[in-house]
Parts: structure tokens; sequence; C-alpha cells
């Protein structure tokens, strides 16, 4: 089995990043792309526009992006396999990497597989309907969209990232609809109290999304009541998806610490997990900022924690 000093599992701003730093440092990183766990590139392969990734002032296509990610990180010599990882093995060092075409020994392993933002499966709202014709599960990516400006917007969900989302939409929309299935938020108290105050804000309770209408872009949405079963129309201009995100972390069982919420744990201020040598970047622990930038930053920060890791252990 060929061993390797350093793999990095996904395919994403962290991961290419990663590789970036790694294969830089003359680590010769193996990493591994994905193949049915999601587009190998990540989240922003399925977008158009990204306005907000610093050096490109015109803004640049999502997949355009990782286009130039990941010949950077090919640049430098990172191997590549466009498969996904089925299991990993951390009881015992080298630790054990398996996917479809076998098994590869690493010193140090780099998790930076993402993590997806769950959806309503509701008619209208799928891919190829109008999934990125107005309906959105974040508000920081697309809400500045010329489409959603001085329009009304819908957001559901009732947690503190709902009403976060709600509250950020205000600066582009001429109003925001909070949509919650319960008659009171999960959110904290000082942010239900953000939303029950905020004048462009309007909280619709006890209603669930029906259906999204429109022909190219988003135009109406039909609310149903959760007990009487009744429906409404509205107009609607935007949808954004507020219900939480689900870590791509499947393939490690209950090897690493993660939190609550699922995302894996990395000690503040680093990307190390609860196992020496391994390293988490991205989406799958960051809970917070889930930006394309946050999760490259984080993927130099992970090559350069298992550079010195490597180095202090002597591996390389
Ligand atoms: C529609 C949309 C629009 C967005 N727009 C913006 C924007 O404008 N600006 C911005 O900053 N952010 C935006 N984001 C958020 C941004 O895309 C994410 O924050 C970022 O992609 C996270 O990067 P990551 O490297 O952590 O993970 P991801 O991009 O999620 O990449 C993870 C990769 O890991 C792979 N993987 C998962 N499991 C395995 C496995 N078992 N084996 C091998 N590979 C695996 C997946 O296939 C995927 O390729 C958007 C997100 C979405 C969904």
């Amino acid at each position: 089995m060929k061993k390797h000093s350093l793999v990095i599992i996904g395919s994403g701003p962290a991961g290419y990043t990663a590789a970036i730093y790694a294969a830089r440092a003359n680590l010769k990183p193996l990493l591994y792309e994905g193949f049915l766990s999601g587009v190998p590139g990540g989240q922003l392969m399925t977008t158009t526009d990204v306005e907000n990734y610093p050096g490109f002032p015109e803004g640049i296509q999502g997949p355009l992006l990782m286009q130039a990610f990941r010949q950077q990180a090919e640049r430098f010599k990172t191997e590549f396999l466009t498969e996904d990882v089925q299991s990993v093995d951390l009881s015992s060092r080298p630790f054990v990497i398996t996917s479809s075409s076998g098994s590869v020994f690493a010193d140090a392993l780099i998790i930076a597989t993402g993590a997806n933002a769950k959806r309503l499966d509701v008619p209208g709202a799928r891919d190829g309907e109008l999934w990125q014709k107005g309906v959105s599960a974040c508000a920081i990516c697309d809400g500045a969209a010329p489409l959603f400006r001085g329009k009304e917007l819908y957001v559901f969900g009732g947690g503190d990232t709902a009403v976060e989302e709600a509250v950020f939409l205000t600066k582009f929309a001429s109003k925001v609809f909070l949509v919650h299935r319960r008659d009171a938020l999960r959110a904290s108290k000082i942010m239900s109290d953000r939303a029950l105050h905020h004048p462009k804000i309007e909280i619709i309770w006890n209603h669930v999304l029906s259906r999204v209408n429109g022909s190219s872009q988003v135009e109406s949405v039909v609310l149903e009541h959760a007990q009487t079963k009744q429906l409404s129309e509205r107009p609607a201009a935007g949808v954004f998806f507020a219900i939480g995100h689900e870590p791509n972390t499947a393939f490690l069982g209950a090897q690493l610490k993660k939190h609550e919420s699922g995302y894996l744990y990395v000690e503040p201020g680093s990307t190390r997990t609860s196992i020496e040598g391994v390293f988490a970047a991205g989406d799958v622990q960051d809970h917070v900022y889930r930006q394309a930038v946050s999760a490259a930053g984080s993927g130099c920060m992970a090559a350069l924690d298992a550079e010195r890791w490597l180095s202090l252990s002597g591996l390389i």
C-alpha cells in the first residue's frame, strides 16, 4: 500500500488551498476530489457570479474560480483522485484512507469535505426549476444580487441563522418575511428581539412553504398554514432557506470529536482536531462564516499546521 506524508480529502476552496500550500512545501499531497459526494470543486461549482472573493473586482463565475484553484494546486504537483473517500482508520499510524480504488497510508490528514445547506424540497425550488434563480440557501452570498433589490423576500427558518439572514437582507429588500412553522422562534432571545422589532421584518407564524412560482425567476410563493392547511399565494422575488447545514462527515464515523451540530471540533485558533495529525478546514468545521474566502484561509492554516506537525514528529 502506498504511503503519503499528507492526504487531503475535499476539493473546495479549503482542500485546494491546503494542496497549494502543502505542494509548495514539497509534501506531494494526494487530494481526493470527491465524486458522488458532490461536484469536484465544491459548492462554488453550483453557482454563477461570485462577487465577494477578493482579487476579482468584476466578480468571477464560481466554476472558473475553482478551475483556477485546481490549476494552481496542479502546478505544484498535487496528485488528484476523483473519488470519494469511503472510510478512514485513524486508530493506528499511519492512518488508512479507503476509496473505491483501494487504500493508502497517510502520516497526516486534512479533512475539507464541506457542509451542504439543507433545502426545502418543494415544487419550484428544485435544481432545474428556480433554484439559484431567486431561490438560495445563502443570503450573504446572494442577497446583494440586483434581482432582490427593493423587492419582497422570504426567509424560511426559526433559528439564529434565519434571523441573521433576514436582518442582512433588510439592507436590500423592501420587506423581509420570516416564515416559521411554529408559533415561537428557536433563535436566542437577543436575536428573536431583533427580528420582532425590526421595522422591515414581518414574521409569519405557523406557516410552511408549499411551492415557489415563476417562469424564469421567482415571482411568488405559496404558503400553507401548519394547522388549517389553508394555502395563500404572495408576491416574492426571493426565497432563502435558513434551516441548517449538514457537514460531510459520515465517512469518519465517530472517530473525531464533533460539536452537537455535527461540525468537526478544532482547537480554537487552529485546525487541529481531536486526533494528532488530523486537521480540518473549511465549512466542515465552521458553522459561523461558511464563505469561500474563510474556507480558503483555513485551508492554508491546515497545510501549515500539518507541515509543522509532520516536521516536529520527524516524519518529513
Ligand atoms: C449556491 C452557493 C453559492 C455560494 N456563493 C458564495 C459566494 O458568492 N461567496 C462565498 O464566499 N461563498 C459562497 N458560497 C459558500 C461557499 O461555496 C462555501 O463556503 C465554500 O465552498 C466552502 O468550501 P469548502 O472547501 O469548505 O467545501 P466545499 O466547497 O463544500 O467542498 C467540499 C468538497 O469535498 C468533497 N467531498 C465531500 N465528501 C467527500 C468524501 N467523502 N471524499 C472525497 N471528497 C469529498 C465534495 O465533493 C466537495 O467537492 C456559496 C455556496 C453555495 C451552495
